[in-house]
């Protein structure tokens, strides 16, 4: 080949096969957008009891509704739910029902308008695949624990329910357990009751609304040890496996302190009634932030004595995330996630993308400005290599994806997220930035956001329009 060929040869060579290697591309799936309902769930009480052996829950769910539009009738998430009994409260009058392997359809006595709100009692039984997990007590292989993690729509396993991020109401658990088991739950635990047969029934009480995937129970043998309540008045607790109080002491100490920051910070105190803590062993995910009662895996208790877990590498920034980064995740959530939610998860990097970069936040609290801009830098490279390896790249609201896997991404979500978040700050100045934040936080309390509230958040807060800053990311 002459000299000339050769070049030509490679050129061909380049556009050929190396382009499409740097090409990046979108992920693809279909238009995701906000599920639609036919009414609004205003309360919702689950009364629960369990066969721990064959692993098996039976339930008594009362949905209280108000109809969007005439309906008549009313379709529930169920997944392999053993319906049994439906009927209105009022007048313990039965009501027909169908069901599918999802879902199930009740014929309402008459058709119902928007002026009208009711509740349907669901008696049923099931077995469930996800959602709540029965395990073993390593440490007494009689007892069990049982969590729960509702991302997904996954609660529908074990309750029936409107399964989607985009309705809020006030939740209810009553939940019978022989000794020596104890049940945590979301808001404040109302009544205890013990039967003269020695079962003990917890009723649990969240009045503030919040959506269906926050909604949790966990049950075992847990010994509970308390933190110095935040602004002196939000309780602050942990639960532990049997003996280990000292871990949980050790690994939650920072809990109250981190609690009061995030408040300071956004100019929004944590509304919840009480922040518990729950160290499960095999929990199902690596912590889930229900409100109010967080889950963690009982592998984040630790001593003083522990290896030092802070210790975040330069290739992957979040392999090594520490127990302090997890709680602090966690528990930003409370903000970011649970007092305002992401309408679908499209926009889930309203949750994530914050969480993350609040977990920032409490390193340049609780250690220094260079570990914020370190943790930053770590992100960034991190999210880097992986839009160079995988070639991929996508902007942090996106609506194309079939897996939800696509959008839970972590480079994308949490990690590129959060240092777009960084910049912003340095975009805005640091008052009002947080100011900012602050009032999108009032403005939307416990309802779902999207990302233009954010941008229109922004501009009624400092006057800046910034749709050129989130058109770039
Ligand atoms: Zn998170």
């Amino acid at each position: 080949m002459t000299k000339h060929f050769r070049s030509l040869f490679c050129l061909v060579y380049l556009a050929v096969f190396l382009s499409p290697l740097n090409a990046q591309r979108l992920p693809e799936g279909a238009y995701h957008a906000n599920r639609e309902r036919s009414y609004d769930i205003i309360h919702y009480m689950a009364e629960l009891s369990f066969d721990f052996d064959k692993k098996q829950v039976f339930g008594k769910a009362t949905v209280t509704l108000t109809p969007l539009r005439k309906i008549e009738s009313v379709t529930l998430a169920a997944i392999l739910l053993n319906i049994k009994r439906v009927s209105m409260q009022d007048n313990d009058v039965k009501m027909q029902f169908r069901q599918s392997d999802n879902a199930v359809i009740i014929t309402l006595p008459t058709r119902m308008t928007n002026q009208d709100t009711f509740s349907i009692v669901i008696n049923y039984s099931c077995q469930p695949r996800a959602g709540m997990y029965f395990v073993r007590n390593p440490d007494n292989p009689k007892l069990f624990y049982i969590s729960t993690y509702g991302e997904d729509g996954l609660h529908a396993n074990w309750l029936p329910i409107y399964n989607d991020v985009n309705d809020k109401f006030s939740t209810e658990m009553k939940v019978t357990v022989p000794m020596p088991y104890v049940v945590i739950s979301n808001g404040k635990l109302i009544q205890e009751t013990q039967a003269e047969n020695g079962e003990k029934t917890y009723h649990w009480k969240q009045t503030l609304p919040h959506p269906n995937y926050l909604i949790s129970i966990y049950v075992g043998d847990f010994e509970k040890g308390e933190l110095p309540p935040a602004f002196g008045t939000i309780p602050l607790n942990y639960w532990v496996p049997r003996g280990k109080l000292k871990e949980g002491a050790y690994a939650f100490r920072n809990t109250t302190r981190m609690l009061e920051y995030f408040s300071n910070r956004f100019y929004y105190k944590y509304p919840w009634i009480k922040y518990d803590q729950i160290a499960v062993p095999d929990y199902a995910v690596g912590a889930m932030e229900h409100t109010g009662v967080t889950g963690h895996r009982a592998s984040i208790l630790r001593t003083e004595n522990s290896p030092f877990d802070f210790n975040p590498t330069l290739d992957h920034y979040t392999a090594s995330w520490s127990a302090e980064a997890i709680i602090s995740h966690e528990l930003a959530h409370h903000w970011f996630g649970n007092t305002l939610t992401c309408r679908n998860l499209s926009y889930l990097w309203l949750n994530e993308s914050f969480a993350s970069y609040l977990m920032m936040l409490w390193d340049e609290e609780s250690v220094s400005e260079d570990q914020l801009l370190f943790d930053v830098q770590l992100a960034k490279e991190q999210y880097f290599n992986y839009v160079r390896n995988q070639h991929i790249i996508r902007p942090l609201e996106y609506h194309n994806f079939d897996d939800a896997n696509t959008i839970y991404n972590t480079e994308h979500t949490y990690l590129k997220g959060a240092v777009v978040l960084h910049m912003l700050r340095k975009i805005l100045g640091d008052e009002p930035y947080f100011q900012a934040l602050g009032y999108y936080l009032k403005k939307h309390e416990f309802s779902n956001v999207v990302s233009d509230d954010l941008k229109i958040a922004i501009e009624e807060s400092t006057g800046e329009n910034l749709y050129w800053f989130f058109e770039q990311w």
